[in-house]
């Protein structure tokens, strides 16, 4: 087998494997088709007259661009039915790349202004996935994200809210937006009572702030995943805290590149983490907005991080361990991983 025959057949392996996503925001995973039925729902956008003018919208120069897109794209979900529909075919959508199971972020808040109540947009989610795990059998649990440019008072009665929604699948908190203007630590007595709640808690930080952003989630906050943590890698007595504490790290490079939290993909830590055993797993954020997908995010491993499918292995594995399944939902996603990759021939692997 040449070297480039290998190369195909283990990228081949990678777009069929099981695989699991942590840090995926539904409002950045939409597919195309159906912003583009939005759009002309509402009245049509002089700019979009095919798909392939959204997707050269959703390329950006600078990461206020992004931004502006982002908000753009938000002003054409205005029902529970918008919501509804948009995370059924999303949840189709990932599965078609046999993502078997995801823990995904909503913000519910963040429509409000678009007229439709956090409640009607929770249910109309739920609504979603459940109609998707129907239809194709996709395991989901959803994670609220809270705004950091909401403030902690509004966070506050935010968690009261979605702690309502706990059996029907929404299992958790995420802090996101600005962690440069609103550090981690304003949100200590939020995560304190989130926990109180029986809500899991993770944090987005490390992307836009420094490796002080990640401490922060960590100490102060008590956060069971970090959502990004770049910029882990300026602080090597963080670096040691995060291999001893082993709590995970939701990696997302495109993203990272995308928003300038890295330069370029070769500048990204990734494998400065994983050589030194940090829990990584391997994500999109926003794979819509950021014209990716998991499979490619996972052949980046591959192609040009030079990973050993070894450590491949070892970062499909850790989605599973770092989710928050419980142990008999646990078992069962181990059993699918076990199987698809008890098929790979040992020379492959090696
Ligand atoms: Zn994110």
């Amino acid at each position: 087998m040449t070297k480039n025959d290998k190369y195909d057949l283990l990228n081949e392996f990678i777009c069929s494997m099981p695989k699991i996503e942590l840090h995926l925001h539904l409002e950045g995973a939409f597919t195309m088709e159906t912003l583009y039925r939005l759009i002309h729902k509402y009245g049509g956008d002089p700019t979009i007259r095919s798909l392939e003018d959204i997707k050269q919208k959703f390329n950006y120069d600078k990461f206020e661009d992004f931004i502006r897109t982002w908000y753009w794209k938000n002003n054409f979900f205005r029902t529970g039915d918008d919501f509804e529909l948009s995370t059924y075919e999303t949840l189709v959508n990932l599965k078609q790349q046999n993502i078997v199971y995801i823990e995904a972020f909503f913000s519910p808040w963040d429509f409000e202004k678009n007229g439709i109540p956090m409640d009607e947009i929770t249910e109309s989610v739920i609504r979603g996935c459940e109609h998707a795990e129907q239809d194709t059998g996709i395991q989901w649990k959803l994670i609220a994200d809270l705004n950091r440019d909401h403030g902690p008072e509004a966070a506050l009665k935010h968690i009261e809210k979605i702690a309502a929604y706990k059996e029907q699948g929404v299992i958790g908190i995420g802090l996101g937006g600005n962690e440069s203007l609103h550090p981690a630590a304003q949100y200590m007595d939020v995560f304190r009572e989130a926990k109180a709640l029986g809500l899991r808690r993770v944090a987005h930080a490390g992307e836009a702030a420094g490796a002080e952003s990640v401490s922060s989630a960590i100490i102060d906050l008590n956060a069971e995943r970090i959502g990004h943590g770049v910029r882990a890698i300026d602080n090597p007595d963080l670096m040691n805290l995060l291999k001893r504490s082993q709590i995970p790290i939701e990696v997302c490079i495109t993203s990272n590149v995308m928003t300038g939290a890295v330069t370029s993909v070769n500048e990204h830590p990734v494998k400065q983490f994983l050589q030194q055993g940090l829990k990584v797993t391997i994500n999109t954020d926003d794979p819509t907005m950021f014209n990716c997908t998991l499979n490619d995010e996972y052949s980046l491993l591959l192609g040009v991080f030079r990973c050993s499918f070894q450590d491949i292995k070892k970062v499909c594995y850790n989605a599973l361990e770092s989710s928050f399944l419980d142990h008999v939902e646990r078992i069962q996603f181990e059993k699918i991983f076990n199987e698809a990759w008890d098929q790979v021939p040992e020379d492959l692997i090696s």
